[in-house]
């Protein structure tokens, strides 16, 4: 167990690192963070940040030597960086585990070899002639392979004589999907421990919006969606031997759950653990980080999350006053400096004895942000 005063390191300065901090505080650890940007809103919050690319081996020399543990806020951590890192210090979750997430091809092929149900894929890469291909594939989605995130580096294609021209325009190789009727979109977040535990926050259902998260539902109410669910990300956990925060992001199609992607981290879905659980996804991130014993999954209140883009900026500042004053309104702003639309600048949970009165609020929220 890595007991508090201790440092924890932490790959990425963004707003789910700065959470980590807040929660790493609340338990008496200090923290570093590395990013490469000096203004970032965790390295803000934290007890230092060492400003670098995540791939200087210098600093990731220093991090190691200044702190007890480390872990990442997102996955685009080169897992050679964290491959480093695990020769000094303990890294949870695991480089291994990260380079199968990071990356969409990685990530099917550990899905399809375990046995856990995915959409129809086949990659592509650029400059190379087209595999014959089944025209039960389209619509589909061409995604990059690496690095996308809120529906960036994805391209709609409704037969295959489009693929050349947008292959040609990602210019990396890409995973080509296809494009299915879902029913539902849900995600599970879960943490293990060195020691073997598991704890796992409700299932959460996801509305989406231009490939963004737009609004979530916690908890999802459908216990056998969340029994299989369960199910599913256990088996993945195991598959993996996956220690630390992991998220499964889940298509309901046909009324069966298909895996749509997995991050290894704390998830936007899972923000209203902040306000509506006993232990945030933070909280877990930093208790299965330290080996500490994980919380068994309480009841949680009912909580709708609704994320601010910057786009909500664009006729001047929001109305907090107004947000604020309704009941059961948590907002969390982010601090981050410009608001560009399609940016998380923050995120407002609504919680409330009954869903009536969450739904009410929420509603009333809406129309006040616009
Ligand atoms: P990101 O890494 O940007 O989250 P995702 O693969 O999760 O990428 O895609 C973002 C969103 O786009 C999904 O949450 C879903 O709403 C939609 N989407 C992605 N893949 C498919 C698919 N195969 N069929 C239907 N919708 C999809
Ligand atoms: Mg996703």
């Amino acid at each position: 167990m890595i007991l508090p005063p201790a440092t924890l390191g932490m790959l990425g300065g963004g707003q789910l690192g700065r959470y980590f901090v807040m929660s790493a505080h609340r338990l008496g650890y200090q923290v570093i963070v590395l990013d490469p940007d000096p203004a970032s809103i965790a390295g803000a919050a934290a007890d230092g940040q060492i400003v670098a690319a995540y791939d200087d081996a210098e600093a990731l020399a220093e991090l190691a030597r200044r702190c007890d543990a480390i872990t990442c806020e997102f996955e685009n951590v080169p897992a050679a960086s964290l491959a480093l890192l695990e020769q000094h210090k303990p890294v949870r979750p695991a480089a291994s585990a990260v380079r199968v997430c990071q990356d969409r091809r990685e990530e099917k092929a550990f899905l399809t070899r375990a046995g856990v149900p995915v959409a129809p894929n086949l990659t592509l890469l650029p400059h190379e002639p087209l595999p014959a291909l089944s025209s039960d594939l389209f619509p589909a989605i061409l995604k990059t392979a690496r690095e996308g995130y809120d529906g960036k580096g994805q391209w709609t294609i409704h037969q295959a004589s489009e693929l050349p021209a947008a292959l040609a325009a990602s210019g990396v190789p890409c995973v080509l999907e296809k494009r299915l009727p879902l029913e539902g979109e849900f995600a599970l977040t879960l943490a293990r421990s060195p020691s073997g535990a598991i704890s796992a926050l409700p299932l959460v259902q996801n509305w989406h919006s231009g490939g963004i998260l737009d609004q979530t539902r916690s908890p999802a109410n459908v216990p056998a969606l969340e029994a299989e669910a369960q199910r599913i990300a256990k088996h993945i956990i195991a598959a993996l031997d996956y220690v630390g925060v992991l998220t499964v992001e889940f298509f309901l199609v046909g009324g069966k759950l298909l895996v749509n992607e997995m991050a290894p981290r704390p998830h936007n879905s899972g923000h209203p653990s902040i306000d509506n659980a006993g232990c945030s996804q933070f909280e877990l991130q930093v208790r299965a980080l330290c080996d500490l014993p994980l919380p068994a999954q309480a009841d949680v209140q009912p909580a709708i999350l609704l994320n601010l883009l910057g786009d909500l900026w664009q006729d001047g500042t929001p109305d907090w006053a107004g947000a604020l004053a309704l009941p059961g309104v948590h907002l969390h702003l982010y601090g981050k400096g410009e608001a560009r639309p399609g940016r998380k600048m923050g995120h407002v949970t609504v919680t409330g004895r009954d869903w009536p009165t969450v739904e009410a609020t929420a509603h009333q929220l809406r129309a006040l942000l616009g």
